[in-house]
C-alpha cells in the first residue's frame, strides 16, 4: 500500500439504515478509507449480498478487512474443536474475499489452556498452514491476520505472532496496540517503544511488511491478566499522538481500525491529527 487509511470496527454509528453497504457509503462520506466487517458472532454478510458489498467498496474506495469469530481456538485440546475453529476462520476469510476485502481476515488464534508456549506454538502453526491451504485451494488469496493477544491466557505475543506470520504464506500481523499495552502492563506507549515495535516487525518480516500493516488502535483498561475493556482514547492513557507520529515517521502504510466504544468519533480524531503531522 502507498498510504495509511483509517476506519471503524463495524459500520459507523451514524449509518442509516444500518447495513453493510450503507456503512461503506457512510465511511466514505466521513472521509475514512477503510472499515472492518464484524463477523465476530456470525458471518453477517450473506453469499448473495457479498457482490453488492464488493461493488460499494469499490465505488466508494473503502478497503475492507473482517474480524472473524470470537469462537476460534486453533489450539483447542480436542481435534474436532480445532477443525471447527479452522472452518470458522476459513468461512469468514472466504466471505471477506467474496465481499472484495483486501485488508485481511483478523482473528484471535486461540488459547494456551495452561500449556506452555513452546507446546502450543506448533499446534497453532499447523492449523494456520491448513487454513491457508484451504483458502488457496479455493482461490481465495485473502491475507490471514492473527491478532496480538490482549490477555495472558490468549495465544499470540508479538514475538509468536511475527514468527507465525513469517512461517505461513500470505499471513501478516494485526497489531492491536492497546493489547500490547495491556499485556505488558503499560508498555508500548512511548515513542521509543513504538519505534521498537516497527523495528521488530521489520527484523522478522522485512521492510515490505511495514507497507502492509493492519492495526487496532483504541484506549484500554487492564488488570494483571491483561485486557479488561476498551476505552475512548481521551479517557485512557493511550499516547496516540506519539503513536501517530511514529506511523508517519516510519512511513507505515496499511490500515488503522479503531475499536473504541465510539469508533467513529475516535478514528476521526486520530485521522485529523495524522493528516496534520
Ligand atoms: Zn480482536
Amino acid at each position: 500500500m502507498k498510504e495509511l487509511l483509517f476506519g471503524t470496527a463495524g459500520i459507523p454509528f451514524s449509518t442509516e439504515p444500518r447495513n453493510t453497504v450503507n456503512g461503506v457509503i457512510t465511511a466514505r462520506k466521513l472521509g475514512l478509507g477503510c472499515m472492518e466487517l464484524e463477523f465476530v458472532r456470525n458471518v453477517n454478510v450473506s453469499k448473495e449480498a457479498a457482490p453488492e458489498v464488493k461493488q460499494a467498496a469499490k465505488e466508494n474506495k473503502i478497503e475492507l478487512s473482517c474480524h472473524c469469530s470470537y469462537y476460534i481456538n486453533l489450539a483447542a485440546i480436542e481435534k474436532e474443536k480445532r477443525g471447527a475453529s479452522r472452518s470458522r476462520l476459513v468461512q469468514a476469510a472466504t466471505r471477506l474475499d467474496e465481499s472484495g476485502g483486501t485488508r485481511g481476515a483478523v482473528f484471535h488464534p486461540g488459547f494456551y489452556m495452561k500449556r506452555d508456549a513452546p507446546t502450543v506454538y506448533p499446534i497453532v502453526l499447523e492449523q494456520m498452514k491448513k487454513a491457508r491451504k484451504e483458502l488457496d485451494d479455493k482461490g481465495h488469496n485473502v491475507t490471514l491476520r492473527p491478532e496480538t493477544s490482549g490477555k495472558l491466557a490468549g495465544w499470540g505475543t508479538l514475538k509468536e505472532t511475527l514468527r507465525v506470520c513469517n512461517e505461513v504464506e500470505n499471513t501478516l500481523p494485526c497489531i492491536d496496540i492497546s493489547h500490547l499495552h495491556a499485556i505488558t502492563q503499560g508498555g508500548y506507549n512511548k515513542k521509543t517503544e513504538f519505534e521498537d515495535l516497527f523495528n521488530d516487525v521489520e527484523k522478522e518480516l522485512g521492510k515490505q511488511a511495514l507497507r502492509d500493516m493492519h492495526f487496532h488502535a483504541q484506549g484500554i483498561e487492564y488488570t494483571e491478566r491483561g485486557e479488561r475493556n476498551h476505552l475512548p482514547i481521551d479517557e485512557s492513557d493511550f499516547n496516540y499522538r506519539d503513536f501517530l507520529l511514529v506511523l508517519k515517521e516510519y512511513k507505515i502504510a496499511g490500515t488503522v481500525i479503531c475499536e473504541a466504544p465510539d469508533p467513529e468519533a475516535d478514528v476521526l480524531k486520530m485521522h485529523k491529527i495524522y493528516q496534520k503531522l
